[in-house]
């Protein structure tokens, strides 16, 4: 049976193989393992990718947000507002700073941070706002850049499923004071490992972030502050520069397919498109729809070969980790509400029409049997 896979990280390695392989080939001849050509070049090549000043390269996305939050300043007893539908990261990395994370909800029809909703949350002990550009659509970062600076808070950008994406004409990254981004093997930009990058324009974020993932140290075996080991290594560092010459033309092929269901699926009502800000230019890590009927579709379309997901199906207040804060179902209605609606189609550079079509077909064949069923159904209780 024809199999759609959500994410099928084999298309896109078998084109770049060979040159992913020599590249691995190389760093273990040279046996410099850490902090040498590879991630400093990368470093600069995907600064200049963000139009950003400054890139840094870490272990992780996870350990991204936290080095730019301590970065920034935000110490043990501060707040750091976000939105309750993200990946558990962004607000993991809001405690491993001592901070305690605030919750906004979202705008419903972006799903990303409503602004409109900021200014209420703020108190005196808060420090920064982490905006997620979820999915790889920005969040509308000019009213939450006028909150900020009318409060004196910094903002860091969670830009981990955004690597390209723009917002009125300039890359996410260098938007913010900061900003995190992620290399998870999934990740529009994947390694083959562990990996993630702290972008800015700001040099003293960018010198601190530098010393904090080596230990709090920039000269071997001085430390001025406890930092973290939190360094990228070489290999990933290698692969990551193969896979950034191809990461425009890649994002460019996911926006087409966006289009593409976009267009497919306009026609029916029981299907909400993701809406994208005028001023924007997504990158669709993801591609999400708000349904009804949201099980019983994810159930029809597996049956019939084609893998979904949810991101997220339980909002972050509501995890068991997230207990202490005391947020019971009904704080955030519209974070809530999307739990239940989101479905995450097939969504990768090198799927190809006929699956993009069959995905669409077959969505559109679960909602016409159902309308022919409620029809009949309707028959038999008239006559
Ligand atoms: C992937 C992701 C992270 C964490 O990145 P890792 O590299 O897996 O640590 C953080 N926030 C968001 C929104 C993500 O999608």
């Amino acid at each position: 049976m024809t199999k759609i896979k959500l994410v099928d990280l084999h298309s896109q390695y078998e084109p770049l193989k060979e040159e992913l392989l020599a590249e691995i080939s190389n760093v273990l001849e040279g046996m410099q393992l850490f902090l040498g050509e590879n991630t400093f070049r990368l470093e600069e090549e995907f600064a200049a990718f963000c139009q950003a000043r400054y890139a840094i390269g870490v272990g992780s996305g996870t350990d991204a947000l936290y080095l730019a939050m301590r970065a920034c300043g935000v110490v043990a007893g501060d707040e750091v507002i976000t939105v309750p539908n993200t990946f558990f990261a962004t607000v993991e990395a809001i405690v491993m700073a001592g901070a305690k994370p605030l919750f906004v909800d979202i705008d419903p029809g972006t799903n990303n941070m409503d602004p409109a909703l900021i200014e209420a949350a703020i108190t005196p002990r808060t420090r920064a706002i982490v905006p997620v550009h979820l999915y790889g659509q920005p969040a509308d970062m000019k009213p939450i850049l006028k909150i900020a600076r009318r409060h004196g808070l910094r903002v860091i950008e969670d830009a981990c499923q955004a690597h390209g994406a723009e917002y009125d004409g300039r890359r996410v990254g260098g938007i913010g004071d900061a900003a995190a981004f992620s290399f998870y093997c999934a990740k529009n930009l994947g390694a083959y490992g562990e990996a993630g990058m702290v972008v800015t324009n700001d040099r003293q974020v960018a010198t601190s972030v530098q010393m904090l993932r080596n230990h709090g140290s920039s000269e071997r075996y001085h430390h001025t502050a406890y930092g973290v080991n939190s360094r990228m290594d070489e290999i990933q560092a290698a692969v990551l520069r193969v896979k950034l010459r191809h990461l425009d033309e890649s994002n460019t092929r996911r926006r087409a397919w966006a289009f593409e269901y976009n267009r497919s699926l306009a026609e029916l009502p029981e299907v909400t498109l993701p809406e994208e800000l005028p001023y924007t230019q997504p990158v669709y890590h993801l591609f999400v729809i708000n349904v009804r009927q949201r099980d019983e579709l994810r159930d029809w379309l597996k049956d019939r070969g084609i893998e979904t997901g949810i991101h997220y199906p339980i909002p972050l207040h509501l995890q068991e980790a997230c207990a202490d804060l005391g947020l019971g179902p009904g704080s955030f209605p519209h974070a809530e509400a999307s739990a239940e609606q989101i479905l995450s189609l097939p969504m990768y550079p090198e799927l190809t029409i006929d699956q993009v079509s069959y995905v669409c077909q077959t969505i559109r064949d679960f909602y016409h049997q159902g309308r022919r069923q409620r029809s009949k159904r309707k028959v038999a209780l008239t006559s």
